[in-house]
């Protein structure tokens, strides 16, 4: 744990570091080492969700250290973990304002203001979406933003691939897979492509790439995997429906800068312009990393590399600038954070009817008939990057309700047919009971006000 912070400099942080997928966090492994006492904010909902893009694939089989692959949730959990483990203190909101004109720096954030020396910009960049009727639902399963990550998933083996986009990614994505797909389709929706004009040739004369001109995706379909894409030539306006299983978006990303729009120099992308091959911006104190600076390597382990580079930077200007106020641990090492065991499905056996929070059917059969309390049933899967966010919120609303209220997790893959009586078709879905009546249900990431105040009715009307 780290000591408080008690001089005149009260309210200035040396460093604020906005972002908490990879570069974020592996600025705020550095920057806490480093005693810098970093204040972190994962973000919320407006640049997607905390923990960042990586929260939203399934399997990452290319980040070094973990040769079987890791689930990509887990290891942003486990980021976040070594970035608290030493002292990095975390705020789970979105920052909504930034004045970079003054000094100290000023955020703000759900309406309180912040003042920080430096700051460290890992705000990273949204994958664009066709939004087409069922992309949800095949996200993941047959959809993918990125071939270079997905492509040798084992169900895209030996299978027809198809790319949409015309630009020079889509064409290098679509080189790319043939080396793992049967057959490659490229989507164009005009007549020609936008790539540089050796990409497109090497891209048109390649025997495995089909390209499919002036057309346009109405939708997908499959069953718990993709199987068809349904076409629409734009001149025509005949539809086809193409039979593949994996689909890559290739038409763009969007870097989130729109806060830094007339304060930091930005490229006609939208992406945070560095001093090359640095992570300095075009202003003192201000450092950025990962995607937010970097439209064309765009990877968990570069994104990584630049938050280090970002935090050394930060510290080195800190302390040329005598800014740095070091706040000493109380001990060299900080003591090892606790891997977060699963909990263990409930049974006949270790079923206690007090334990606030539960898993499986049993504890959910038992606590729905028996329990006095208010009961938030959580639906997660394992790759549901949204639910590991969302699971540590709702354990910490039950928790502050210090006994009064109580929780269970169904994990929708193991136990499928509770998901259907409970008629949920995503994760995570939350549902609060009481006394046998749903009160309340909710789908996606909310924050945890929402659930608090759910609970608060309840225990008003209880008191009344
Ligand atoms: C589907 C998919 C699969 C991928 N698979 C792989 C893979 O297998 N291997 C690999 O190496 N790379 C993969 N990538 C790429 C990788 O995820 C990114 O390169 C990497 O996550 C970039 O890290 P980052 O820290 O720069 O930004 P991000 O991961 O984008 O994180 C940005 C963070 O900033 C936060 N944020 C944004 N705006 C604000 C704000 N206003 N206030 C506070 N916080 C804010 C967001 O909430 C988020 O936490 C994949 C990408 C996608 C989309």
């Amino acid at each position: 744990m780290c000591s408080l912070k008690t001089s005149s400099s009260e309210n200035i942080e040396n460093l604020i570091i906005i972002g908490s997928g990879p570069a974020g966090y592996t600025a705020a492994i550095y920057a806490a080492r480093a005693n810098l006492h970093p204040l972190l904010f994962t973000g919320f909902q407006v640049g997607g969700i905390a923990g960042g893009q990586l929260m939203t694939t399934t399997f990452v089989e290319n980040f070094p250290g973990f040769p079987n692959g890791i689930r990509g949730p887990e290891l942003m959990d486990l980021m976040k973990s070594q970035a608290i483990r030493w002292g990095t203190q975390l705020i789970e909101e979105d920052v909504d304002i930034i004045k970079l004109h003054k000094r100290p720096f000023s955020l703000k954030a759900a309406g309180k203001n912040y003042y920080s020396h430096s700051l460290i910009i890992a705000t990273g960049a949204k994958a664009n979406r066709l939004n087409l009727p069922h992309e949800e639902k095949f996200w993941s399963r047959g959809i993918s933003a990125c071939a270079i990550c997905d492509g040798a998933t084992p169900q895209f083996i030996g299978k027809e691939l198809a790319v949409v986009g015309g630009g020079d990614s889509a064409c290098e994505e679509a080189v790319y897979l043939t080396k793992f797909g049967s057959h490659v389709h490229l989507l164009v929706r005009s007549e020609k492509l936008k790539a540089s004009a050796a990409m497109a040739d090497k891209t048109i004369k390649n025997s495995q790439i089909s390209v499919h001109w002036n057309t346009e995706i109405i939708d997908v379909e499959g069953n718990d995997w993709l199987t068809n894409v349904i076409l629409k030539k734009r001149n025509t306006k005949e539809k086809t429906n193409l039979a593949v299983k994996g689909l890559f978006y290739a038409i763009g990303h969007k870097p989130n800068s729109e806060l830094f729009e007339g304060q930091l120099k930005l490229d006609s992308h939208g992406y945070l312009i560095t001093t090359p091959g640095r992570p300095e911006t075009s202003t003192e104190g201000v450092f950025a990393a990962g995607d937010i600076a970097d439209s064309e390597w765009r990877q968990g382990v570069t994104a990584a590399a630049s938050g280090c580079k970002a935090s050394l930077a930060a510290e080195k200007w800190l302390s040329e600038n005598n800014l740095s106020e070091l706040i000493l641990r109380d001990s060299i090492e900080p003591s090892k954070t606790k891997n977060s065991e699963p909990t263990k499905p409930s049974s006949e056996i270790n079923y206690n009817s007090n334990n606030l929070w539960q898993k499986g059917s049993y504890a959910l059969r038992r606590l729905y008939h028996e329990s006095n309390n208010p009961l938030f049933v959580i639906y997660t899967s394992p790759d549901c990057g949204p639910c590991h966010v969302l699971k540590p919120q709702i354990k910490r609303v039950i928790e502050e309700h210090k006994g009064l209220v109580q929780g269970v997790e169904i994990d929708i893959q193991l136990e499928r047919n509770i998901a259907i009586q409970a008629g949920v078709e995503s994760t995570p879905t939350i549902q609060l009971f009481n006394y046998k009546k749903l009160i309340r249900q909710w789908k996606g990431v909310k924050q945890r006000g929402e659930f608090h105040e759910a609970i608060r009715k309840i225990l008003g009307e209880v008191t009344n």
